[in-house]
């Protein structure tokens, strides 16, 4: 638990799963709108790993609330996409040359950073991957993408022009697999790169037709690598890997809100995002250990991430926030949550 107190047990958790689930809070600067309506930031990044509350805490306030959490790395509000990236997912996203699914998800309510963050890991982490693809010249690799959205429990392909929900299939051999789902080989850095724009322009799409689609929804961004050496080295098992490395950027943190008033919650009604709500939970089982039932099936998105997730993948999970005072309890909700994944 990332939560202060209980020092030694803290310690004995995050070795057991440190090389698994990386866990980061990033913090970004008010927004103009924050510093227009006078809006202070209550929160501050005080070494790599540290984020305290620093404003005061009334006496019920301060049994109910901590104020200083500690995670694998915390960045403060002028901490640019790059070192992010470095710092916060570049170890877990390059396990996938080696042949280890990773995946990294961008976790936070509305507003607090998420898309942005995402857009900056993603591109530096193809960048890192044609960097390496340049530097091992003895294999010959095939990099797929595919990219999704899931809207209320339902499946859209990113790719494709046909927004129609696509099912999920249980494949013996390959596992989940998305139906009809279109998979473009990269042929290179800017055939990704037109790619990203495609994916963009469905997005907004969906967006004009569903109010506030982009709060509600998830998108997977996937590329598969498949590499081979190019000789035979006489040892045929070790010289094929596959590996498939997802980046996340999901719905808003407050459609799991737990703490929104009974009427609230019956109005928001099916806006409670059943695939944020059980990937919290999954991730949390993840966090204590693989031993006992994980509810992959019970949500689109941890079905089909299934494979990202268990097993021996590895995952960073990049948690963004408001400094904003007017937004302190959601992003304690974020605080608990990141907490809950260590
Ligand atoms: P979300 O995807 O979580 O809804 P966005 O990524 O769209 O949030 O961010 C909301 C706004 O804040 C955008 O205008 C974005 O450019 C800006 N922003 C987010 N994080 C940062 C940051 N770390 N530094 C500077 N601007 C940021
Ligand atoms: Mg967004």
């Amino acid at each position: 638990m990332g939560v202060d107190g209980g020092e030694e047990e803290q310690m004995q958790e995050s070795t057991e799963c440190h090389e698994r689930i990386f866990v980061s809070v990033r913090l970004r600067p008010l927004s103009e709108k924050e510093i227009v309506r006078h809006d202070v930031s209550d929160w501050e990044c005080i070494n790599d790993n540290t984020i305290i509350y620093r404003s005061k805490l009334s006496v019920s306030e301060r049994s109910m609330y901590p104020t200083t959490y500690t995670f694998d790395n915390v960045f403060g509000s002028d901490c640019p996409n790059r070192q992010v990236y470095e710092t916060g997912a570049k170890e877990v996203v390059l396990s996938v040359v080696s042949g280890i699914n990773s995946s990294v998800f961008a976790y936070g309510q509305t507003s607090s950073g998420k898309t942005y963050t995402m857009t900056g890991i993603t591109e530096y982490a193809m960048a890192d991957i044609y960097d390496y693809i340049q530097r091992h010249k003895e294999r010959e690799f095939i990099l797929k993408f595919s990219a999704i959205e899931i809207y209320n429990e339902s499946v859209r392909d990113l790719l494709s022009a046909d927004s129609s929900p696509l099912r999920l299939l249980d494949d013996p051999e390959r596992g989940i697999v998305v139906e009809k789902l279109t998979e473009e080989t990269l042929r290179d850095w800017n055939h990704f790169k037109d790619l990203l724009s495609v994916c963009e322009a469905q997005r907004q799409i969906g967006e004009t037709s569903l109010n506030e689609a982009s709060s509600r929804s998830h998108q997977i961004l996937r590329v598969t690598i498949e590499s081979s050496a190019r000789e035979f080295l006489g040892n045929d098992k070790s010289s094929m890997l596959a590996a498939t490395v997802s980046f996340v950027d999901l719905a808003g943190s407050e459609r799991a809100s737990q703490s929104l008033s009974a009427g609230a919650r019956l109005k928001e009604g099916c806006h409670i995002n059943r695939s944020l709500l059980t990937l919290g939970t999954v991730i949390r089982k993840l966090s204590k250990g693989r031993n006992g039932h994980i509810p992959f099936r019970d949500s689109k998105l941890t079905r089909i991430l299934q494979s990202s997730l268990g097993g021996n993948a590895r995952t960073a999970i990049i948690c963004t926030m408001s400094p904003a005072r007017s937004h302190v309890e959601q992003s304690r909700n974020t605080l608990l949550f990141a907490s809950c994944a260590k």
